[in-house]
Protein backbone atom coordinates (compact mmCIF):
# COMPACT_ATOMS: atom_id res chain seq x y z
CA UNK A 1 0.00 0.00 0.00
CA UNK A 2 0.81 3.36 -0.81
CA UNK A 3 1.90 5.36 1.79
CA UNK A 4 -1.16 8.28 3.08
CA UNK A 5 -0.14 11.73 1.51
CA UNK A 6 0.28 14.81 4.09
CA UNK A 7 -3.22 15.91 2.76
CA UNK A 8 -4.42 12.07 3.36
CA UNK A 9 -3.89 12.03 6.96
CA UNK A 10 -4.96 15.59 7.89
CA UNK A 11 -8.30 14.62 6.31
CA UNK A 12 -8.04 11.38 8.20
CA UNK A 13 -7.37 13.39 11.66
CA UNK A 14 -10.05 15.90 10.97
CA UNK A 15 -12.74 13.06 10.41
CA UNK A 16 -11.67 11.27 13.76
CA UNK A 17 -12.24 14.71 15.38
CA UNK A 18 -15.33 15.32 13.39
CA UNK A 19 -16.51 12.07 14.26
CA UNK A 20 -15.68 12.35 18.35
CA UNK A 21 -17.19 15.51 18.78
CA UNK A 22 -20.35 14.58 16.33
CA UNK A 23 -20.59 11.39 19.61
CA UNK A 24 -20.08 14.31 21.87
CA UNK A 25 -22.82 16.80 20.92
CA UNK A 26 -19.48 19.00 20.16
CA UNK A 27 -19.01 21.07 17.14
CA UNK A 28 -15.50 20.16 15.58
CA UNK A 29 -15.32 23.63 15.17
CA UNK A 30 -14.46 24.08 18.78
CA UNK A 31 -11.83 21.75 18.73
CA UNK A 32 -8.40 23.22 17.63
CA UNK A 33 -5.71 20.75 15.48
CA UNK A 34 -2.38 21.25 16.50
CA UNK A 35 0.06 19.77 14.16
CA UNK A 36 2.97 19.41 16.00
CA UNK A 37 5.92 19.29 13.72
CA UNK A 38 9.04 18.88 16.35
CA UNK A 39 12.08 17.04 14.59
CA UNK A 40 10.42 17.75 10.95
CA UNK A 41 11.08 19.95 8.42
CA UNK A 42 9.95 22.87 6.02
CA UNK A 43 9.71 20.28 3.64
CA UNK A 44 7.40 17.86 5.81
CA UNK A 45 5.82 21.11 6.68
CA UNK A 46 4.72 22.95 3.48
CA UNK A 47 2.15 20.30 2.29
CA UNK A 48 0.22 20.15 5.56
CA UNK A 49 0.42 24.24 5.24
CA UNK A 50 -1.04 23.90 1.33
CA UNK A 51 -4.00 21.47 2.60
CA UNK A 52 -4.69 24.43 5.22
CA UNK A 53 -3.26 23.45 8.34
CA UNK A 54 -2.80 26.53 10.61
CA UNK A 55 -1.53 25.80 13.80
CA UNK A 56 1.59 23.96 14.16
CA UNK A 57 3.39 23.11 17.50
CA UNK A 58 6.88 22.48 18.37
CA UNK A 59 8.92 21.62 21.57
CA UNK A 60 11.62 23.69 21.26
CA UNK A 61 12.31 26.89 21.17
CA UNK A 62 15.45 26.81 19.08
CA UNK A 63 14.48 24.47 16.50
CA UNK A 64 11.44 26.43 16.31
CA UNK A 65 13.26 29.42 15.99
CA UNK A 66 15.02 27.95 12.91
CA UNK A 67 11.87 26.40 10.98
CA UNK A 68 9.59 28.66 11.75
CA UNK A 69 10.26 32.59 10.52
CA UNK A 70 10.83 31.28 6.69
CA UNK A 71 7.83 29.17 7.09
CA UNK A 72 5.80 32.07 8.16
CA UNK A 73 6.61 33.89 5.40
CA UNK A 74 4.90 31.89 3.10
CA UNK A 75 1.50 31.89 4.83
CA UNK A 76 1.73 34.60 7.72
CA UNK A 77 -2.18 33.10 9.41
CA UNK A 78 0.24 30.69 10.84
CA UNK A 79 -0.26 30.31 14.78
CA UNK A 80 2.70 28.77 16.09
CA UNK A 81 2.12 27.00 19.68
CA UNK A 82 4.93 26.24 22.04
CA UNK A 83 4.20 22.90 23.39
CA UNK A 84 7.09 21.99 25.10
CA UNK A 85 8.66 22.59 28.38
CA UNK A 86 10.37 26.00 28.23
CA UNK A 87 13.03 27.24 30.42
CA UNK A 88 12.82 30.73 32.46
CA UNK A 89 16.05 31.68 29.96
CA UNK A 90 14.35 31.07 27.10
CA UNK A 91 10.95 33.04 28.00
CA UNK A 92 11.90 36.09 25.73
CA UNK A 93 12.64 34.21 22.80
CA UNK A 94 9.24 32.28 23.01
CA UNK A 95 7.48 34.98 23.77
CA UNK A 96 8.28 36.57 20.83
CA UNK A 97 7.86 33.34 18.37
CA UNK A 98 5.01 32.12 19.62
CA UNK A 99 1.34 33.25 19.35
CA UNK A 100 0.20 30.54 22.31
CA UNK A 101 2.54 28.88 25.08
CA UNK A 102 0.52 25.66 26.52
CA UNK A 103 3.47 24.73 29.47
CA UNK A 104 3.12 27.53 31.77
CA UNK A 105 3.89 25.81 34.66
CA UNK A 106 5.01 27.83 37.71
CA UNK A 107 6.06 30.93 39.42
CA UNK A 108 9.49 31.72 38.33
CA UNK A 109 8.72 31.19 34.46
CA UNK A 110 5.67 32.92 34.90
CA UNK A 111 7.74 35.81 35.73
CA UNK A 112 10.28 35.61 33.49
CA UNK A 113 7.60 35.34 30.58
CA UNK A 114 5.99 38.53 32.08
CA UNK A 115 9.11 40.71 31.77
CA UNK A 116 9.28 39.46 28.64
CA UNK A 117 6.06 40.57 27.16
CA UNK A 118 6.10 44.02 28.83
CA UNK A 119 9.34 43.70 26.86
CA UNK A 120 8.23 43.10 23.88
CA UNK A 121 4.66 44.37 23.61
CA UNK A 122 3.35 40.89 22.66
CA UNK A 123 1.39 38.93 24.59
CA UNK A 124 0.47 35.44 23.88
CA UNK A 125 -2.04 33.52 25.79
CA UNK A 126 -1.27 30.94 27.95
CA UNK A 127 -2.37 27.56 28.82
CA UNK A 128 -1.49 26.16 32.47
CA UNK A 129 -0.67 22.71 32.35
CA UNK A 130 -1.13 20.91 35.33
CA UNK A 131 0.82 17.74 36.57
CA UNK A 132 -2.21 15.44 37.88
CA UNK A 133 -0.09 12.57 39.07
CA UNK A 134 2.87 13.78 40.68
CA UNK A 135 5.47 13.29 37.58
CA UNK A 136 7.79 16.63 37.85
CA UNK A 137 9.87 15.10 35.21
CA UNK A 138 7.29 15.70 32.85
CA UNK A 139 6.24 19.64 33.86
CA UNK A 140 3.35 20.98 34.96
CA UNK A 141 2.23 22.43 38.50
CA UNK A 142 0.34 20.40 41.19
CA UNK A 143 -3.22 21.38 41.47
CA UNK A 144 -2.50 22.75 44.60
CA UNK A 145 -0.24 25.60 43.11
CA UNK A 146 -2.79 26.88 40.63
CA UNK A 147 -4.59 29.08 42.56
CA UNK A 148 -1.68 31.10 42.99
CA UNK A 149 -0.27 30.97 39.35
CA UNK A 150 -3.60 32.10 38.22
CA UNK A 151 -3.52 35.16 40.57
CA UNK A 152 -0.40 35.82 39.87
CA UNK A 153 -0.92 35.75 36.04
CA UNK A 154 -3.70 37.83 36.15
CA UNK A 155 -1.39 40.44 37.88
CA UNK A 156 0.88 40.40 35.61
CA UNK A 157 -1.79 40.84 32.71
CA UNK A 158 -0.92 37.13 31.36
CA UNK A 159 -4.19 35.70 29.49
CA UNK A 160 -4.58 32.25 30.72
CA UNK A 161 -6.77 30.64 27.85
CA UNK A 162 -7.15 27.14 30.24
CA UNK A 163 -5.23 24.22 31.22
CA UNK A 164 -2.96 21.30 29.55
CA UNK A 165 -2.27 17.94 30.52
CA UNK A 166 0.05 15.35 29.51
CA UNK A 167 -1.46 11.98 31.08
CA UNK A 168 1.01 8.97 32.17
CA UNK A 169 2.65 6.82 29.33
CA UNK A 170 0.86 3.55 28.68
CA UNK A 171 -1.92 4.59 31.04
CA UNK A 172 -5.85 5.22 30.10
CA UNK A 173 -5.94 8.79 29.57
CA UNK A 174 -9.59 9.05 29.69
CA UNK A 175 -9.57 9.73 33.48
CA UNK A 176 -6.66 12.03 33.31
CA UNK A 177 -8.75 13.89 30.60
CA UNK A 178 -11.61 14.43 32.79
CA UNK A 179 -9.72 15.28 36.20
CA UNK A 180 -8.52 18.36 33.37
CA UNK A 181 -11.53 19.53 32.83
CA UNK A 182 -12.81 19.25 36.24
CA UNK A 183 -10.17 21.38 37.31
CA UNK A 184 -10.65 23.81 34.27
CA UNK A 185 -14.89 24.04 35.22
CA UNK A 186 -13.92 25.05 38.68
CA UNK A 187 -11.99 28.13 37.71
CA UNK A 188 -13.69 28.89 34.93
CA UNK A 189 -11.21 28.44 32.06
CA UNK A 190 -12.49 27.27 28.80
CA UNK A 191 -9.63 25.98 27.04
CA UNK A 192 -8.56 22.47 27.84
CA UNK A 193 -5.37 21.24 25.74
CA UNK A 194 -5.22 17.33 25.73
CA UNK A 195 -4.92 14.49 23.51
CA UNK A 196 -2.06 13.45 21.40
CA UNK A 197 -1.93 10.86 18.21
CA UNK A 198 -3.07 7.65 20.30
CA UNK A 199 -5.59 9.65 22.22
CA UNK A 200 -7.12 12.72 21.16
CA UNK A 201 -10.73 11.24 20.04
CA UNK A 202 -11.55 10.53 23.75
CA UNK A 203 -9.87 13.50 24.31
CA UNK A 204 -12.32 15.57 22.01
CA UNK A 205 -15.59 13.46 23.50
CA UNK A 206 -13.92 14.70 26.93
CA UNK A 207 -14.47 18.50 26.01
CA UNK A 208 -10.99 19.32 24.63
CA UNK A 209 -10.88 22.24 22.81
CA UNK A 210 -7.11 21.84 21.35
CA UNK A 211 -5.12 18.69 20.51
CA UNK A 212 -1.99 17.98 20.14
CA UNK A 213 -1.11 16.08 16.94
CA UNK A 214 2.58 14.59 15.64
CA UNK A 215 3.12 11.17 14.62
CA UNK A 216 -0.65 10.74 12.80
CA UNK A 217 0.51 13.54 10.41
CA UNK A 218 4.05 12.94 9.72
CA UNK A 219 4.39 9.52 10.88
CA UNK A 220 7.44 8.15 13.40
CA UNK A 221 9.94 10.49 14.50
CA UNK A 222 13.13 9.56 14.44
C1 LIG B 1 5.35 15.43 20.68
C2 LIG B 1 4.24 16.00 21.45
C3 LIG B 1 2.91 15.81 21.05
C4 LIG B 1 2.52 14.99 19.84
O1 LIG B 1 2.71 13.63 20.08
P1 LIG B 1 2.24 12.49 19.07
O2 LIG B 1 2.06 11.30 19.92
O3 LIG B 1 3.32 12.34 18.05
O4 LIG B 1 0.96 12.93 18.45
C5 LIG B 1 1.93 16.40 21.82
N1 LIG B 1 2.20 17.13 22.91
C6 LIG B 1 3.46 17.35 23.31
C7 LIG B 1 3.70 18.15 24.53
C8 LIG B 1 4.51 16.78 22.60
O5 LIG B 1 5.78 17.00 23.02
Amino acid sequence: MAEASAQERLERVRAGIAEAARKAGRKAEEVTLVAVSKTFGAKAVRPLIAAGQRDFGENRVGEAAGKWPALREEAPDIRLHMVGRLQSNKAEEAAGLFDIIHSLDRMSLLKALAKAMDKLGRRPDCFIQLDLEGEPQKGGCAPGELPALLDAARDAGIRVVGLMCLPPLGQEAAPYFALLAKHARAHGLEGLSMGMSADHETAVMLGATHVRIGTALFGPRE
